[in-house]
């Protein structure tokens, strides 16, 4: 079978990455091994437009969010469903301190921060003793929906093969890859934390990252905002609440911890009013690298052999974004953000 591309991996990355090809008319064969603990599957979803203690704007927001955003809306046009609403971050203060910097961010930060108008509102559900910020806007994405339906589309299209992609079974040559009965122009890895045991690119300086997730059931708690203290408390799929989530950048497995389940029970009872019941645990692993920014590209040895992955905590926003420039750089040749470009890996490449 002849295809243009194949794409190894469908999580954000191989999905948006198969989309945007498709849409320019391009054949894909996506390979994806559907194994229930993902990043994608077990991420909460949100885009948030400022991080940190210090609540300043993450890398290049101004023009990845909206884009993103656009995205989704079209994608869940094409597929039939809603995949991205509005969703703010309600940030409850635990200390007069923390409050305090957050109004002191407040006077140079006002296109993110503001004071919810509703305070009094949230008693019933939460304490609310130092008071709640807002971040607006924030948004939230459907992603289990995402992949579900996406991979129905390549299935029916006949574009996906759901089994484990073999490195070392593939053949590169100079102008196509084989892969068994499948020839292609060019083979791309969103194989995410897959890719740090994948031979072409496991020089590249990852530094895997640990989340636990607890997953709860809140009768009461409205689903319109993602509320936040420390955890984060968000609206799930089937009216599931996900509670979370640790980022553990040295550990030596991946099961969830007691301590991590006993500080979630401790928050929520000092935080939340209303009765909860925990109905999971669960644990994955971002692909999250040192310099906190994407890898995107071909690889500099290899002409027919790129990557789309390296997207750490931020995936839901930067995932669209640069599957849309790495399409534009394919299609139209045009030059990648030479920040997530990872011909500036090209010397350990090269070894
Ligand atoms: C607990 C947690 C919470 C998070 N919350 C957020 C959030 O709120 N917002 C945000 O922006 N980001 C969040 N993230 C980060 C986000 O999930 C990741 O950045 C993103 O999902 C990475 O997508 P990916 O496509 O690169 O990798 P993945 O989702 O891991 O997809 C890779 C796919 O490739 C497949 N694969 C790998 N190797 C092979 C092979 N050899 N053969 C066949 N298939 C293969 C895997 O099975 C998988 O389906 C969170 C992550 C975690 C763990």
């Amino acid at each position: 079978m002849e295809v243009n591309y194949i794409i190894v991996g469908q999580g954000l990355c191989g999905t948006f990455l198969s989309w945007q090809l498709t849409q320019q008319g391009k054949k894909v064969m996506v390979i994806d091994e559907s194994k229930p603990g993902s990043a994608t599957k077990l991420a909460s979803g949100v885009i948030n437009p400022v991080t940190g203690r210090r609540i300043v704007r993450t890398w290049e927001i101004e023009t990845i969010m909206p884009f993103a955003v656009n995205a989704y809306i079209a994608l869940g046009n094409e597929l039939g469903v809603e995949l991205i609403r509005q969703c703010n971050i309600l940030d409850f203060h635990v200390t007069p301190q923390m409050r305090q910097a957050f109004e002191d961010r407040l006077r140079t930060e006002q296109a993110y921060l503001l004071i919810p108008e509703n305070v009094a509102n949230w008693g019933s559900c939460f304490t609310t003793t130092f008071g709640i910020g807002e971040i607006n806007p924030c948004w939230l994405i459907d992603l289990n929906m995402m992949l579900e339906r996406w991979r129905k589309k390549l299935q029916e299209n006949n574009s996906l093969l759901n089994e484990h992609f073999d490195v070392e079974a593939c053949e590169y040559l100079t102008d196509r890859v084989i892969y068994r009965d499948i020839s292609a122009e060019k083979i791309f890895f969103c194989d995410g934390i897959g890719n740090i045991k994948n031979s072409l690119f496991n020089q590249l300086p990852y530094s895997p990252n640990k989340g636990e997730v607890i997953i709860v059931e809140i009768p009461g708690l409205p689903a319109t905002n993602i509320y936040k203290q420390g955890i984060s408390i968000v609206p799930w799929k089937e009216g599931l609440f996900w509670v979370g989530s640790t980022y553990n950048w040295q550990y030596d497995n991946l099961e969830p911890t007691s301590a991590f389940r006993e500080k979630v029970e401790h928050q929520l009872s000092n935080w939340l009013k209303l009765p909860y019941k925990i109905v999971d645990h669960l644990v994955s692993e971002r692909p999250a690298n040192i310099e906190r920014r994407p890898f995107v590209g071909i690889h500099p040895k290899y002409s027919t052999i790129g990557i789309l992955n390296g997207m750490g905590t931020k995936g839901c926003s930067l995932a669209p974004y640069f599957a849309a420039e790495l399409k534009e750089h394919l299609i139209n040749g045009k030059e990648l953000n030479p920040l997530a470009d990872i011909q500036r890996f090209r010397n350990i490449l090269l070894k």
